[in-house]
């Protein structure tokens, strides 16, 4: 068995009366692609935020690399869990290179020399090597969500957690952040990726999880989930998409 990276017991994330998770259970193995559907409103971004502490949960347990947290703990295992947001957050008065640079700086206490040179590396390997010392405003898009990528993996986490990364992208922008994703799948990176895109799921997770009205109600591998889904409302869940 892979040694697990994320373990959720039983969480559960109330908002006032309002249930988001009922008892969720999720457990994310080393180097292990899973990917996360279900329709709007099901819990999959609220899943996404307990596990980062963006959210607390009300109960269950939450253990990251070994160590519990949230629910009062201060911990400081979240430096080990990468995020990538659908609007990509990044500094507009910072160039690339900066804005990939500084999380090492500040979080790591790497000197800018060498947050630079791993910025210029991680760069490089989302093909913006030419882009560096541009400010995001003059990128694209899927340039930007690639730098965003670039930052997340220059904090080398242990997991990388992905909420609809491509959602907020014109469609013709979509592929080349979908192929940053499926190289960086192949690179032995843990990743958790909520996304619509199907046949990203279909292709790259080595198991997908389908939500629905903050349960997990069907989880497997891709060939189960998308030829020979049991439950009937992950059965229409697909046909609709
Ligand atoms: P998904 O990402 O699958 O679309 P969410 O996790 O965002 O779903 O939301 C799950 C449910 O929790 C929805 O009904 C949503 O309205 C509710 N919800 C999410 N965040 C909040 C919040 N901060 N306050 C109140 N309700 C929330
Ligand atoms: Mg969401």
């Amino acid at each position: 068995m892979m040694r697990p990276i994320i373990e959720m017991k039983n969480v559960v994330k109330s908002f006032g009366v309002f249930k988001a998770l009922h008892g969720v259970d999720l457990r994310v193995g080393e180097g292990e692609i899973v990917v996360v559907i279900g329709p709007s409103g099901s819990g999959k971004s609220t899943l996404i935020r307990c596990i980062n502490q963006l959210e607390e949960h009300n109960d269950g347990e939450i253990i990251v690399d070994g160590a519990e947290v949230g629910r009062g703990r201060k911990s400081t295992v979240l430096t080990e869990v990468g995020m990538v947001f659908q609007s990509f957050n990044l500094f507009p008065h910072m160039t690339v290179l900066r804005n990939v640079a500084l999380g090492p700086v500040r979080v790591r206490g790497l000197s800018w020399g060498a947050a630079e040179e791993r910025a210029q590396r991680l760069l490089t390997r989302v093909g913006l090597e030419d882009h560096v010392e541009k400010y995001p405003a003059q990128l694209s898009g899927g340039q930007q969500q690639r730098v965003g990528i670039a930052r997340a993996l220059a904090m080398e986490p242990k997991v990388l957690l992905f909420d609809e990364p491509t959602s907020a992208l014109d469609p013709e922008m979509v592929g080349e952040v979908l192929d940053v994703m499926q190289q960086l799948a192949k690179t032995g990176v843990t990743m958790v990726v909520v996304t619509h895109e199907m046949g990203f799921a279909r292709k790259v997770a080595d198991r997908v999880v389908f939500m629905d009205g903050g349960r997990i109600v069907e989880e497997g591998p891709p060939d189960e989930i998308f030829n020979s889904p049991r439950d009937p409302r992950l059965r229409s869940f697909l046909q609709a998409v």
